[in-house]
């Protein structure tokens, strides 16, 4: 078997370090070929070290210096290679078979799209890629054949219980016989608070998860659901389903990762640790399975596995999410962005939690009176998550800034 070069796009995060756990115990399968950090440099010299990847991408110069001068002169030093264009570039190369999208945020976008096009394997963590130029990413996995299999637990799920044939390709619409794709959400950290409680949390307790560890965006998402509302509309695009047939259901133990109901009553469920190194192994090793470190579940420990609806109104973001999509792809795009400035300045102390819901929905009022476009280039995508991102901060600025 030939060994498949990985590049993993966001290696310092929470799934790049899963990512890369993984990968480690297959080295006859897997050799590291590109890694990519923000911030965290000390951190990425060691995976370098580590896992002997030939290139690392950084954001600018003065990470690229630090890099170089902390680097331990008796190793072979990876390239450097520097900035976001890098990171397009190095997920194209020829000898790079496999691209893990795991970078934060509509950030990965360009990256990821650029893997897709040069059609390779890509792990899509990324979501908001997704979210934001879904019909566009999708044409590019179909165009250049790429394989895409999803990471996200949920979508990973509904994946293997969906008919595949051993191929992850771009579906042109719903799978035959599927009624509807069921999304489990855990309800994050507060699923028993009423929403007059939740005037005064604070970053650490909203990061704070019961079931899954994640970085601090995705868990902040987690809490306010806007990580559901997001992943509805990833479904939407990843199996070409309609909105109406995309249903979620709390479930609070997150043992059932998600489920395809089929229209002869049949439902079809995944189910695991709460461990993402379960679905990095599988898109890695698809259609092969293969190890990934984590343990057997143990259902008569679990003892009880229930499920209720969500409610709307104590998770607003997931309403407006909906919303967003019946609405079009800018109302997406423009709801990424929101919640992605509202998210950091939250986590910057700078908003109220309670006030994130608040910040999404001005946004989408606001852009549902711009014209829609069709969003065919990058270029338009990113011009509309610009825009709604300087009314978003605009917005908190003049009406909900906490200093
Ligand atoms: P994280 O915050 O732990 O890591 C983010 C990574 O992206 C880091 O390596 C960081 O250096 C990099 N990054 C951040 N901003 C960047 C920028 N502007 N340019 C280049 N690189 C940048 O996040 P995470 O929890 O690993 O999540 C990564 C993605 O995977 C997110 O889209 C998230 O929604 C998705 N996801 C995560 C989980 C999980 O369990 N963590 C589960 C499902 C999906
Ligand atoms: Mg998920």
């Amino acid at each position: 078997m030939k060994i498949q070069n990985v590049t993993i796009l966001g290696s310092t995060g929470s799934i790049g370090q899963s990512t890369l756990d993984v990968i480690k115990r297959h080295p006859d399968r897997f050799a590291v070929y590109a890694l990519s950090a923000n911030t965290r440099i000390d951190l990425l010299i060691q995976q370098a070290l580590d896992s002997r990847a030939r290139f690392v991408i950084v954001p600018h110069q003065m990470a690229c210096d630090e890099f170089k001068a902390k680097w331990p002169p008796a190793s072979i030093r990876p390239e450097v290679r520097v900035g976001a264009d890098a990171l397009s570039q190095t997920a194209a190369d020829s000898e790079c078979d496999v691209v893990m999208a795991a970078i934060v945020g509509a950030a990965g976008l360009p990256s990821a799209l650029s893997a897709a096009r040069a059609g390779k394997r890509v792990l899509l963590a990324n979501k908001e890629a997704l979210v934001a130029a879904g019909s566009l990413f999708m044409a590019a996995v179909r165009d250049a054949k790429a394989e895409l299999l999803p990471i996200d637990s949920e979508h990973n799920a509904i994946f293997q219980c969906l008919p595949h044939q051993g191929r992850a390709s771009a579906p042109s619409g719903p799978a035959p016989g599927v009624s509807r794709l069921i999304l489990t959400a855990s309800g994050g950290p507060f699923r028993t608070r009423s929403i007059s409680e939740l005037d005064q949390v604070t970053p650490e307790q909203a990061c704070a998860h019961p079931n899954w560890s994640m970085g601090r965006k995705i868990s902040v998402d987690s809490a306010t659901m806007l990580n559901k509302g997001l992943e509805v509309i990833e479904a939407h695009w990843l199996f070409a389903m309609p909105a109406e047939q995309i249903h979620v259901v709390i479930h609070p133990q997150s043992v059932v990762h998600s489920m395809v109901e089929y229209e002869d009553g049949s439902v079809l469920a995944q189910l695991g640790q709460p461990d993402m190194r379960t679905p990095i192994a599988y898109g890695l090793g698809f259609p092969d399975r293969i190890s990934s470190g984590v343990g057997l579940l143990d259902l008569a420990r679990a003892g009880r596995l229930d499920f209720s609806e969500p409610d709307l109104e104590q998770f607003p973001c997931l309403k407006l999410s909906f919303d967003a999509l019946k609405a079009g792809q800018g109302a997406c795009i423009a709801l990424n962005a929101a919640n992605e400035i509202a998210v950091d300045a939250f986590l910057n102390r700078k908003l109220r939690y309670t006030d994130i819901s608040k910040v999404i929905d001005s946004t989408l009022s606001w852009q549902s009176g711009r014209s829609e476009l069709n969003y065919a280039t990058l270029d338009d995508v990113l011009s509309c998550d610009l825009h709604a991102r300087q009314y978003a901060l605009n917005f908190i600025s003049s009406t909900l800034n906490l200093t």
